[in-house]
C-alpha cells in the first residue's frame, strides 16, 4: 500500500473518495461505490452475454476457412450473416472486412481491400 492509503486511512477526512455531494460522508461513498461496482458487474455480464450471442450466431454462419490476403495464413473465416451479408474474419492477424452486396462465385475479388475482402467461392 502507498503513502496515500495510510494517510487517508489516520485523515478520512482528507481523502475526496470519503465525500458525495460535496459532504464528508465516508458510509455513503462507500455505498456508492458498492452501488457502482454492481452497476458495472452487470453492464459486463451484459457485455458478455452479447459477445457469447455474437460468436454462436457466427459458429452458425461460418461457411468457410481460406487465405488471409494479409498475413497469408489459412485463417480467414468467412460466415455468411444474411444472403447479402458477408462477414470474413482473419483468426490470426484480425484483419476483416464487411461487405453487403459483393458476393461472387467461383473466384476471389483481384484487388483486395478491407471492404471487398469478402467473396464467396461455391
Ligand atoms: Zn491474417
Amino acid at each position: 500500500m502507498g503513502e496515500w492509503s495510510e494517510y487517508f486511512e489516520d485523515f478520512p477526512e482528507e481523502n475526496p473518495g470519503n465525500y458525495v455531494g460535496g459532504k464528508f460522508d465516508p458510509e455513503g461513498a462507500k455505498r456508492v461505490r458498492e452501488a457502482e461496482g454492481k452497476r458495472s458487474a452487470a453492464s459486463a455480464e451484459i457485455t458478455q452475454m452479447l459477445a457469447n450471442a455474437w460468436k454462436a450466431e457466427k459458429e452458425r454462419s461460418f461457411v468457410q476457412v481460406d487465405e488471409c490476403p494479409q498475413c497469408g495464413l489459412e485463417a480467414l473465416n468467412t460466415y455468411k450473416i444474411k444472403d447479402t451479408f458477408y462477414l470474413c474474419e482473419c483468426q490470426d492477424c484480425g484483419m476483416y472486412g464487411q461487405d453487403v452486396n459483393i458476393i461472387l462465385s467461383g473466384h476471389k475479388l483481384p484487388s483486395v481491400t478491407n471492404i471487398n475482402l469478402c467473396y464467396l467461392m461455391h
